[in-house]
């Protein structure tokens, strides 16, 4: 019999669906501490696990397990425990989950065989800067200035927010470069997209060194090296999406969130959570600076400013020196295109003004493929998903149907499914619709097609960004993906085929987000010409909306205010607090019925809304039927225990899958 007072207890968190720590037996000689990796029996399997706290369970040694082993790497600093506790609670996610998302390039296995004696951290040597810093403008030494200072101060929130162009890179390189000047870490959050050759260039040139750089694209091995480096390396710089922000970090000195108002920041799958909302956080318990960086900052961001929670940095006009572009719109009522087309006379105008001139123009839609809808002009057919209630949207070169919902696709053949003739339509534009009709017009020019589905590939879209810089295209047509902060230099000119999109989603962003895009745009236009402004065209139906005019006049102010307004009368976030529950069922009968009794045990509050059940916009998507709750509350309120307590009390039936949605983004 082993002398039990050799040994002492710690609670462990184990990986996976635990909210709860289990107590375990530790020899008192290995010194075990919180914030270590171990390796535990769990039942008949072994589970990886993490120290979380001392136990403070009153439980017989004697009925405890050991801990296998230890796994001799460097403590997770209690920052990140915090983390996991504050993030699992604001999620409504389970602890282990959080964990396992912490250790994710690693398995119980592969982090036990980890060789780390012979692991060698970057040299960080070669982090040294070799600087070769832009010189800033007025504005930007100021706001840098106000950086700078955020160091000795406590925990710091800035919005750093400038019109496109401005130099709001220039300006947070300087807090980065204070982090390497003192031997810290950065972390630099960006949008997916936004990882691209373009800004790891712009680092490279200033710093004289590459920084790390963590997406869902590289491979296993290189994330482990990264993880291994974030928890060794003293000082280093990494830039990531969203997910970057479970790395173990021990020595992070400043955290900034590029392009915070974008959505992609929002995970929308498994663990739904706000990787900028959850960076403050972290920011907070770290007690470090952070920067959010945006030229149309979101609206809750802009609330906190107002709420002197968040200090603002401005930076007025663009670091070029050039002006801002000027912005027209076009009333489509007035100015009607040719059956089919969907470029007015004065738009096609224009763009011959300036392809003749040899400069370069872009033409923007939101919309992917030829055609969103294709429809039966004999039976009235619409072309549709099997798998979704989703049109399908063709795509003219692949000669294919897509849902953009779950990726279902099927070949064009050209005739109806309804009724056999050949009597399909296209109705509506999308990108390739619009370069049929340029090259229609315009025989000889060259055009790209800028948008997810040509450049889906790291390699393509460098190629096709080069090769739109280089001046070779004389019309770039794109949707969003082109609006995420690329400096085009020879563009001059911006078409926007549809200024209406706000109008159509009619969630509670739908504005926010259309001003937001169109902004971005519109920013694109002109940011290297010296004498001259650069133009935008902006095609709508619906000139008098607040969004447009608050775009022509450059009047960012106006449209925070007014939506601002729009929302606390409206009782919407962020002047309330919102959690979605999507339900979801291969069975329709099954969902209605868990539905009803899940609204029959809704908790009453007096402060709390609960809307629902109802059928989801999309209520039929990969398969599945899907319905809705709303819970709203006001601020006061800590929502998600209310919504925790209310689920746990009901037994989920196995062929319902239930996911919370805290401060959801998506309302289909
Ligand atoms: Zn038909
Ligand atoms: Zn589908």
């Amino acid at each position: 019999m082993e002398n039990i007072t050799n040994y002492q207890i710690v609670s462990v968190l184990l990986s996976g669906p635990y909210n709860k720590t289990f107590d375990y037996l530790v020899e008192k000689t290995k010194q075990a501490k919180v914030g270590q990796i171990v390796i535990v029996p769990f039942g008949k399997q072994e589970l990886l696990g993490l120290i979380f706290e001392r136990s403070k369970n009153k439980i017989k040694k004697e009925k405890l397990k050991k801990i296998k082993s230890i796994v001799n790497l460097p403590l997770i600093s209690k920052p990140f425990l915090d983390f996991t506790e504050f993030f699992a609670s604001w999620n409504c996610a389970y602890k282990g989950n959080v964990l396992k998302l912490m250790v994710s390039p690693f398995d119980k296995k592969s982090i036990q065989n980890l060789d780390y004696k012979n692991y060698k951290p970057i040299d960080e040597e070669k982090t040294n800067v070799k600087g070769n810093f832009k010189k800033l403008n007025f504005y930007q030494k100021n706001a840098s200035k106000e950086i700078l200072n955020g160091f000795n101060k406590n925990s710091n929130c800035f919005l750093l927010d400038g019109v496109a162009g401005s130099g709001k890179t220039e300006t947070y390189f300087e807090g980065v470069n204070h982090c390497l000047k003192n031997n810290k870490q950065v972390l630099i959050l960006l949008p997916e997209i936004g990882l691209t050759s373009d800004w790891e260039e712009r680092f490279k040139k200033t710093f004289g060194f590459k920084p790390l750089v963590w997406h869902s694209g590289i491979t296993k091995s290189k994330k482990k090296k990264i993880w291994l480096s974030s928890l060794y390396n003293k000082k280093l710089v990494l830039v990531g999406a969203r997910s970057a922000l479970f790395l173990p970090f021990n020595n992070l000195g400043l955290i900034v969130v590029d392009e915070e108002h974008d959505l992609s920041f929002k995970q929308e799958e498994g663990i739904r959570y706000h990787a900028r909302d959850m960076a403050i956080y972290l920011a907070s318990k770290i007690n470090i600076p952070i920067i959010l960086s945006s030229a149309t900052p979101s609206v809750e961001t802009i609330f906190n400013v107002k709420l002197k929670k968040f200090s603002s940095l401005y930076l007025p006009s663009r670091a070029t020196g050039s002006d801002l572009p000027e912005i027209q719109i076009i009333d489509m009522k007035e100015n009607p295109t040719s059956s089919g087309n969907w470029l007015s006379d004065v738009m096609l105008k224009e763009l011959l003004t300036r392809y003749k001139n040899n400069e370069q123009s872009l033409i923007f839609l939101n919309r992917r493929g030829y055609s969103p809808l294709t429809l039966c002009k004999n039976c009235g057919h619409r072309v549709q998903c099997n798998n979704c209630n989703s049109w399908l949207v063709e795509h003219k070169k692949e000669k294919i149907y897509l849902c953009h919902y779950c990726g279902y696709k099927k070949n064009v053949t050209g005739d109806c499914e309804g009724c056999n003739e050949a009597q399909l339509v296209s109705c509506g534009p999308g990108v390739e619709k619009i370069i049929e009709e340029l090259s229609n017009c315009f025989p000889n020019a060259v055009i790209e097609n800028f948008s997810s589905d040509t450049i889906n590939k790291l390699d393509h879209f460098t190629e096709s960004l080069k090769k739109i810089k280089s001046g070779k295209v004389d019309f770039i047509v794109g949707t969003q993906i082109i609006a995420k902060g690329y400096d085009i230099p020879n563009l001059n000119f911006v078409g926007i085929v549809d200024g209406d999109i706000g109008t159509y989603g009619g969630d509670l962003r739908s504005s926010e987000k259309c001003f937001q895009l169109l902004t971005q745009v519109s920013g694109r236009a002109g940011r290297h010409l010296k004498k001259k402004r650069g133009l935008v065209y902006l095609q709508t139906y619906n000139p008098e909306s607040l969004v447009l005019k608050t775009i022509k006049e450059m009047n960012k102010d106006k449209f925070y205010e007014e939506e601002l307004n729009f929302r606390k009368q409206a009782s919407m976030p962020p002047f309330s607090r919102l959690i979605s529950l999507i339900i979801s069922s291969k069975y329709e009968k099954t969902l209605n019925e868990f539905s009803y009794n899940l609204f029959e045990c809704a908790p009453k509050y007096k402060d709390v809304d609960i809307l629902g059940p109802a059928p989801a916009p999309l209520n039929f998507v990969r398969g599945r039927y899907r319905n809705r709750f709303l819970v709203r509350s006001n601020k006061k309120i800590y929502l998600q225990n209310i919504v925790r307590d209310w689920i746990s009390s009901i037994k989920i039936p196995r062929s319902i899958r239930l996911s919370i949605d805290v401060d959801p983004y998506n309302f289909m």
